[in-house]
């Protein structure tokens, strides 16, 4: 069986980062990326809250540059999918793709979160046709078409600002009677002629042939319902994400969502040796700095540990 000093797994910002850092001390780390490589940044437009960027910059391109920075000091990036994890101090035992196993001191888990879907059996049935969690990946195919975007966060204000720029019309389903993104982003998608916000709806079903054709609506007005059919030709889900967290539960603390538990700000779980860095530990922040920074100090943590042990 391989044995590695420092296995990182997830390739977003916080195991980009922690791998930088890792190498750096030398602590020869190997980086598994996991199903999505790059993470969510690469799912996403424009980052423009990433100091260092005064135009902004790709998310896809963030995650090559840190990517090829960790590459530069060492850092043994692989491709493979951490599909079992055992988490004893110094003897974790990590399982790629179902079939390589390999031994570790310390892990530092930063596998992020996955998109949350709104639980409805129609979403199943459209999946690849019509229904999707991914503007930036799918909006293409949705070209001067109408597509609606569920949800009332920054994501969901991203998404629907990235959607106005291809599609002919885009809705926005907001089940408060509120926008919960940040104010600049809800100026954005209040100003722009494309969006039309629903207040106060939620979806509860979807209809087509061949694909979706519209959506039907359950609108509250002061606790009256009201159901309406919307014509649209696809429907985007951004209502948050749930951490990648449960190859560990086992082994570690996790709260009622899913978060990994660690140490007060610090990325220590209640396995020594083994660190929890980016959105898979934070249910507050979630943003590339905080996981970045979170990833910074996962590895300072590790390198620390494999001094004293
Ligand atoms: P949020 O948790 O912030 O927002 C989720 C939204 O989806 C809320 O409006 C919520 O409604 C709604 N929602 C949740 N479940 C359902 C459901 N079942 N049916 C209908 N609506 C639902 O998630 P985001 O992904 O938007 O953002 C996560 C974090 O990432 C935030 O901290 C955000 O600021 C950050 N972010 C920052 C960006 C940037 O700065 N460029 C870009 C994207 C994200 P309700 O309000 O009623 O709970």
């Amino acid at each position: 069986m391989e044995q590695v000093k420092c296995l990182i797994i997830g390739s977003g910002p916080a195991g980009y980062t922690a791998a930088i850092y890792a190498s750096r001390a030398n602590l020869q780390p190997v980086l598994y990326e996991g199903v999505l490589p790059g993470g969510q940044l690469t799912t996403t437009t424009d980052v423009e809250n990433f100091p260092g960027y005064p135009e902004g910059v790709s998310g896809t391109q963030m995650m090559e540059d840190m990517r090829n920075q960790a590459l530069r000091f060492g850092a043994d990036i692989r491709f493979g999918i951490v599909t079992k994890a055992e988490l004893a101090p110094n003897h974790n035992k990590i399982v790629i793709d179902g079939e390589t196993e390999i031994e570790a001191k310390v892990v530092i888990i930063a596998t992020g979160a996955s998109a949350k879907y709104l639980g409805l059996p129609c979403e199943a049935k459209y999946a690849g046709m019509g229904v999707s969690a991914c503007a930036t990946c799918d909006g293409f195919f949705y070209r001067n078409k109408t597509v609606a975007v569920v949800g009332g966060g920054d994501t969901a204000c991203e998404d629907a600002l990235y959607l106005s720029g291809l599609c002919q019309k885009v809705y926005l389903v907001v089940r408060k009677d509120y926008l919960r993104a940040s104010k600049v982003m809800q100026e954005r998608v209040l100003n722009s002629e494309k969006i039309e916000v629903l207040f106060k709806h939620e979806v509860i079903d979807l209809f087509g042939e061949d694909g979706v054709e519209g959506a039907k609506l359950l609108k509250n007005r002061g606790g009256e319902e009201e159901t309406s059919t919307l014509a649209i030709d696809g429907l985007f889900l951004a209502i948050g994400h749930n951490p990648n967290s449960k190859l560990f539960a086992d082994y570690l603390d996790l709260d009622a969502n899913g978060y990994i538990v660690t140490e007060g700000a610090t990325p220590i779980t209640k396995v020594p040796g083994v660190f929890a860095a980016g959105d898979v530990a934070d249910p507050r922040y979630r943003q590339a700095i905080t996981a970045a920074a979170s990833g910074c100090k996962a590895a300072i943590e590790a390198e620390r540990y494999l001094m004293e042990n």
